[in-house]
Parts: C-alpha cells; structure tokens; sequence
C-alpha cells in the first residue's frame, strides 16, 4: 500500500482514537496482495541437484512473485491416517528415496517451519480435525523444488498431509478453505506429478528430453483441458474415466497436489503452464500457476 492511500485508509476507519493500539490497527489494515499458487511436477529428486530446462522453469515461476512470508506445500510424499500439518520450528530435510548418488542425500535445507502458519491453517479448516505433527520434516516433493524457488532456504515452510481417507472431491473441498492463506502472504504449492506411473517408466528412454506414451500425452492434453474449462468436477473424477486415466494415474498421491492447486483458483484468475513435457513415457512434468 501507498503512504498516500494508507493515509487515506487511516482517517477512514471511524474506530481509529489515540487508543488503539498498533496491533490492532494492524488487525484493520486490509489483506495484501493475493499470493499465487503453483502446482510444479516434481519429477526425479535428481532435479534437486541437476541443472536441466525444468529446473530452470522452477526458478523462473518464483521470479515474479512477492518473497512470501510462508509456504504451505502439499506434497505427493506425505500421506497420513487423517490430515496433519508440520509445526516443528526446524523441520529436517527427509531424504525419502534409496539408490541416488550421495551427493542428493547430502543436500539439506534447513528453511524453517512456522507456528504461526500451522495455527493458521489449523483455524482456517472448519469441516476436519487438523492435527499437529512435530516428527515429519520436509520430504523431497518439497525441497527437491522449492530449493530452486529460495535457494538461501529462508522462507518457513510448512506441508499439509494428504488424508488417505479421502475422495478426491473430498480432497478438493478441503483445499478450498484455505484460499483465505493467499491474503495473507502464504504462498501455497502443490507437488507431484499429473502423470506418474513409476512401474511403466521406459528406462532407456529417460535421457531423451521429451518421450511420453500416447496414453501419458492423452491424458495429459485432456486434464489441461479439463482445467482450461474449469471442470473440476471431471478432475475430481478421474478414476471413472477410462483405461488412459488408470495408467496414468494408478495411485493418487501424484495427482491429488494438483487438485489442491485448482481449488484455491478465483475466477477471475488466469492458469499459465509450463514445463509441460513427459519424458521417461510415463511421467510428465507439466506444471502451472494461478495468477
Ligand atoms: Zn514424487
């Protein structure tokens, strides 16, 4: 805001007397900026320490955005028996993977938590239990990304679990209430993959820069589509909509970060993609912000 227009705002609150204290001036003071939201494929957790176009498309998607006073991060590797958000003050990097070279699992990222925003999140779901954990840390859906967006690791981070007790609208519905995050400095990010069949990699093909199955690239097109329409009803039903949907999405884990993206979308906000590619045949790495 303005000095001028924050001058203009001040005599307009009729409350405002000489005892008002800062805090609650504060409290008067309109939201910020709304943050956006991203979803990014996270792909391999060698992306945490190659130099590649991907990479490169995380770094780019965090230049024009305000540095956030946190991140709330719903990963694809965190799910629990109901819904759980970290609120350890230095959560530990988890390296949750096995058969990478050393030098991935001597990559730490030491951001910190935040009380504050797993309080806020807390209140901020009225329809489920919210619970506290004070063991998980940051998994590699998280960092892996989010050390391209804040290399010097000092914005807190947060994650929000996902409830394996879920539907998938259930999933949605929940993600919903936390659009009021984004007034607050809280940018909020989606991790997984929209395409993601690890057993039907093609192996020798995982150098190739770009190398999709036509299944993969089908349901690629078509959820882009589905979300260019707005129909997240179709999304959220993805499990009745044919054989190229059951390939490409066997699990939910990798897919469900993104309904909790699309969710937080107003209308009047605009979806830009990008590093929209599959490679490996079974995986794509297509990303996308709300603006
Ligand atoms: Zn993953």
């Amino acid at each position: 805001m303005h000095r001028k227009d924050f001058i203009k705002y001040i005599t307009a609150i009729p409350l405002l007397s000489k005892s008002m204290t800062l805090t609650q001036l504060a409290n008067h003071l309109p939201n910020t900026t709304t943050m956006p939201v991203l979803f990014l494929g996270h792909g391999s957790p060698m992306n945490a320490i190659e130099e590649n176009e991907f990479v490169q498309g995380f770094r780019n998607c965090a230049v024009n955005i305000p540095k956030p006073k946190a991140i709330l991060c719903v990963s694809a590797h965190w799910e629990t028996n109901g819904t759980q958000v970290t609120a350890m003050e230095h959560p530990k990097t988890i390296h949750d993977f096995g058969g990478f070279p050393k030098a991935l699992f001597d990559v730490e990222y030491p951001a910190p938590g935040s009380k504050w925003l797993a309080e806020e999140t807390k209140k901020t779901i009225t329809t489920k239990k919210i619970s506290f954990d004070e063991t998980w840390g940051l998994d590699h859906g998280a960092w892996s990304v989010i050390k391209h967006l804040y290399p010097k690791a000092d914005v807190p981070i947060i994650q929000l679990s996902l409830d394996y007790n879920l539907t998938p609208q259930q999933h949605f519905d929940l993600a919903s209430q936390l659009k009021s995050l984004r007034n607050k400095g809280v940018l909020i990010i989606g991790s997984g993959n929209i395409v993601h069949n690890l057993g039907l990699v093609a192996w020798d093909k995982l150098q190739e820069k770009e190398y999709g199955y036509d299944w993969a690239l089908e349901v690629n097109t078509k959820i882009k589509s589905f979300i260019e329409a707005e129909d997240f009803k179709s999304l959220a039903n993805y499990k009745n909509l044919g054989k190229a949907f059951q390939l490409a999405i066997p699990t939910p884990e990798h897919y469900l970060p993104l309904l909790y993206t699309l969710a937080l979308k107003d209308k009047k906000e605009t979806i830009s993609f990008f590093n929209d590619k599959a490679i490996g045949g079974s995986l794509t790495m297509t990303s996308l912000k709300i603006t």
